[in-house]
């Protein structure tokens, strides 16, 4: 596939988060912009789904964003159907209680989450969340490589990048 990887952005603009078939002389293969935790997880799905994949992420280096992450039993359904469900797991801890406050602190709303989400909520750092989606991928993310463009016709398509920074 890497013949019809083109390192140029001649073609459309790539929506951030999809991904384009690129059909190479074996096959298809999927490529994943971002290497967020969207990205990471859909990899992981396609490598125990042995489809060719590669993912190519923008900034120079994985970083997390942000602090913390609470998913519940929606998403564990979707990590146990690609098998990694228990490692997710345990990079968590249970989310007993969540809280909405107004801005002096004074609490607002208290949610004793396992009366909200059935099976209860698990919440964890996103640095931990994305090491265990890391762990699990088996693939390394293309860093320094933005997704600038793809085209797409009824049978096949192609993603182009830049050279990246
Ligand atoms: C304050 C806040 C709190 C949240 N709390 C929760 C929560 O508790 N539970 C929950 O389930 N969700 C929560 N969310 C939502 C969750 O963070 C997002 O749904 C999730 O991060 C989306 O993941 P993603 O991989 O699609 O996108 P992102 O995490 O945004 O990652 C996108 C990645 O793509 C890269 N990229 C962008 N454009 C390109 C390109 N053209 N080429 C290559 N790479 C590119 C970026 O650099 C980035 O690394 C929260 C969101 C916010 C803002």
């Amino acid at each position: 596939m890497v013949g019809q990887y083109r390192a140029d952005s001649t073609w459309m603009k790539y929506h951030v988060g999809c991904a384009a078939m690129l059909f190479g002389h074996n096959g298809p293969v999927i490529i994943i912009a971002g290497g967020g935790i969207g990205g990471l997880t859909l990899g992981c799905a396609l490598s125990r789904a042995r489809i060719p994949f590669r993912i190519f992420e923008r900034a120079a280096e994985l970083r997390p964003l942000g602090a913390g992450i609470a998913l519940s039993s929606n998403a564990f359904q979707a990590l146990a159907y690609i098998g990694i469900e228990d490692q997710v797991w345990e990079c968590g801890w249970e989310l007993a209680v969540a809280e909405i406050c107004d801005s002096q602190g004074r609490v607002l709303i208290r949610v004793q989450m396992r009366d909200f989400t059935a099976g209860g909520s698990r919440a964890m750092t996103r640095a931990d969340l994305q090491q265990t989606l890391l762990g699990a991928l088996g693939a390394k993310v293309e860093t320094g490589r933005a997704v600038v463009g793809y085209q797409s016709t009824d049978a096949r398509g192609r993603a182009s990048c830049d050279a990246g920074r």
